[in-house]
């Protein structure tokens, strides 16, 4: 039993979006000396189980939403996860904690799922981010920071698609549409369940569907590239989510030469160790996203990741 957390930090405000997608806004009691945090980065949220004190407290990594420029609370864009692994869920804790609550935020923040720390900021190529859910969250601190370093900034490079059941799960749309309209933000969301949404027209489908093959030249197009243009000369790509998405995002586009960023992986697929990462991602939970052990799997995969190389 993981022993009580020492309470840091108010919960400011939150703002429910359906019964399972909230947006938390944290304020630590000692705020960091800003800018604490890069985009793309997160931190550690935790709390204690008051109803059940035996099963003592839970922390779990979150994405940073908000950008390091913000005034005041650090934001947040949480799933309450519906099948959790663990006896003690943090999102079924911080499902109870109302605006005024105390609760516990590491005020440090972690990860290399960041521009600078990827492809660096100079690169000029399309970036596409894939998100499900609430994946969009270091997406969204992104492009709040270059709109916070220069509100005439041009967002044309960045291209953010966003998967979701309903349309009432693709947060954020507003002020991304807004952007789309005042910055140039590619910005499309799609519904995977859209017979349950009536009067929805925007795409449909998950997210990494924008990838199959037959769908791929329509995307080219959207993004301004010439017909098989989508490929690493000119297109990085970021997923952050499960790993449905992030799986179904890398397998479809080895056809493109995309190379994830996963030592592992990039073994298994024969690709030379002096060939660039193009496929970076930020994964919510541990499922393998290829098993490499699993020869059968891997095969098909190296060839056409072989085929996809010489091509180039
Ligand atoms: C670097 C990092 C950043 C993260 N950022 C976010 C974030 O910004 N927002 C967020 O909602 N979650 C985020 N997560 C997931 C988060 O850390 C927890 O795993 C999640 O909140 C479930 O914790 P739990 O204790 O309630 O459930 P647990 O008992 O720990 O159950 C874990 C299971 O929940 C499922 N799950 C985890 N995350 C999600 C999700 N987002 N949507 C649907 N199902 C999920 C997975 O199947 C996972 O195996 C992040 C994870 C990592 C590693």
């Amino acid at each position: 039993m993981a022993k009580p957390l020492e309470y840091n930090a108010t919960l400011k405000e939150r703002i429910d979006l359906t019964d399972a997608l909230s947006i938390f806004r944290i304020e630590p009691d000692q705020p960091p000396t800003r800018p604490w945090f890069v985009p793309g980065q997160y931190c550690v949220l935790g709390a204690n189980n008051l109803e059940k004190p035996e099963l003592g407290s839970v922390r779990r990594s979150m994405s940073i939403a908000s950008a390091p420029e913000d005034e005041g609370p650090t934001e947040f864009y949480i799933r309450w996860v519906a099948k959790p692994e663990s006896e003690n869920p943090f999102t079924h804790l911080l499902w109870k904690i109302k605006a005024g609550d105390r609760m516990y935020m590491r005020p440090v923040a972690a990860g290399v799922f960041t521009i600078k720390d990827t492809i660096g900021l100079e690169d000029t190529r399309l970036r596409v981010m894939v998100a499900a859910g609430t994946g969009s969250a270091p997406f969204v601190s992104m492009v709040r920071s270059e709109l916070n370093r220069n509100p005439k900034a041009d967002l044309s490079k960045w291209v953010l698609l966003h998967g979701a059941s309903y349309p009432a799960d693709l947060g954020y749309r507003e002020e991304l549409m807004r952007l789309s309209e005042t910055n140039g933000l590619k910005y499309w969301g799609t519904v995977s369940r859209p017979k349950e949404a009536p009067g929805w027209t925007g795409d449909v489908g998950r997210v990494e569907s924008f990838f199959d093959a037959a769908r791929l030249p329509d995307l080219e197009k959207r993004l301004g590239l010439p017909p098989g243009g989508f490929t690493p000369q000119n297109v990085v790509i970021y997923i952050c989510g499960l790993t449905g998405t992030i799986t179904g995002t890398v397998i479809p586009l080895i056809d493109r030469a995309f190379i994830p960023d996963f030592k592992r992986i990039r073994e298994a697929l024969g690709v030379p160790a002096d060939a660039k990462d193009s496929v970076f991602y930020e994964q919510y939970d541990t499922e393998p996203v290829i098993n490499v052990k699993d020869p059968s799997v891997v095969e098909p995969l190296r060839e056409r990741m072989q085929a996809a190389l010489a091509r180039l």
